[in-house]
């Protein structure tokens, strides 16, 4: 039997026909030559008939499969309830990545997949989608015209909604969001309970960003040199730059930056130091770096800013804080983060 999957020839019928081919005349030689290329034309053409043969099998395989799902999809489209209402959107189920999943299985495990097992797993798939494309906004909608009429409507509080936990994650009935809610609940429990954490969004946010700024303004205050921005551990932060570079700029009242490699000339200590020894080797002196570097009082600034803002979101500060500071952030922990 030859297939295009049989291209191995074993060591054995070589060496047979070697010697087959060693023990003929010259006048056989070429009759086998000719008879053995006749051979491997055929086998060339077998080849190409049972490649053809797999494609066709394969295709009516799959032609099958399709039939069968499409059977199954037809079936459950048209389910109805007890008023003859159809019970699926046919767009929804459409979406559903197990309709065309279930086409690659293999021939064996595709036969075990009955209406009923396809259905479950259909309608798994259906809930979710359902839920995320339709029930789950339909429900925002209902909490969002409610809101609309509360007194927080033209307040700072209505910006915080979306961050509340309420919001973010209303509580439904047996957890299962399908069940929808009753006005009395919405107006009694969970239109107040967000409107509550809103309000504490707005009196959190107002005392954090108090004390961000209250912690920006004592650290400006304890850094002002080198030195001090390394005690911080700031040394990783591009806020320093290189006093001749700068005083050169600023003799020649120079409106660009000198050093090509850096746009803005501020670098991080490794790099500042690293700039002194190749662009100013004759003033470098190791050791002795930091008289020829200066820290950027406005980006640090500006750096801290970017930390408070980092901390408002996230909660995390990304360098360590001093503990007397780190402890006045300790205790204040804002209801949106995760
Ligand atoms: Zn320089």
């Amino acid at each position: 039997m030859y297939g295009s999957e049989y291209k191995v020839f074993w060591a054995d019928s070589i060496k047979r026909s070697k010697n087959e081919f060693d023990n003929l005349s010259k006048i056989e030689r070429f009759e086998w030559l000719k008879n053995s290329k006749q051979k491997a034309k055929e086998i060339e053409i077998d080849t190409i008939y049972r490649e053809e043969l797999d494609q066709k099998l394969y295709d009516l395989t799959i032609y099958h499969k399709k039939c069968q799902i499409f059977l199954y999809y037809e079936l459950l489209a048209s389910e109805t309830n007890s008023n003859g209402k159809l019970l699926y959107n046919r767009y929804l189920l459409d979406m559903c990545p197990f309709l065309n999943e279930v086409m690659l299985l293999p021939n064996h495990l595709f036969a075990q997949i009955d209406y009923d097992r396809w259905k479950i797993k259909m309608l798994e798939e259906y809930r979710i989608i359902e839920m995320e494309r339709r029930i789950i906004p339909k429900r925002y909608n209902q909490i969002k015209e409610r809101l609309v009429y509360s007194p927080l409507y033209k307040r700072p509080a209505i910006y915080w909604i979306p961050y509340c936990p309420s919001y973010k994650s209303p509580p439904y009935h047996n957890n299962d969001a399908r069940i929808p809610w009753d006005e009395k609940f919405l107006d009694k429990v969970l239109v107040p309970t967000i409107m509550r954490e809103a309000i504490l969004c707005v009196k959190q946010a107002e005392d954090a960003i108090f004390v961000l700024k209250l912690i920006e303004d004592i650290l400006c205050m304890r850094i002002k040199s080198v030195r001090d921005a390394l005690i911080y551990e700031l040394g990783d932060g591009k806020i320093f730059k290189c006093s001749l570079c700068n005083n050169l700029r600023l003799s020649n009242n120079l409106n660009y930056y000198i050093d090509n490699n850096s746009l803005t000339l501020l670098y991080n200590y490794t790099d500042v130091k690293r700039h002194l020894y190749l662009k100013h080797y004759n003033w470098y002196s190791e050791g002795c770096e930091d008289i020829y570097i200066e820290l950027d009082i406005k980006t640090v600034r500006n750096f801290l800013k970017t930390c408070s803002n980092h901390w408002f979101w996230h909660g995390i500060y990304p360098y360590k804080l001093p503990d007397d500071l780190a402890t006045v952030l300790a205790n204040r922990r804002l209801i949106w983060w995760n």
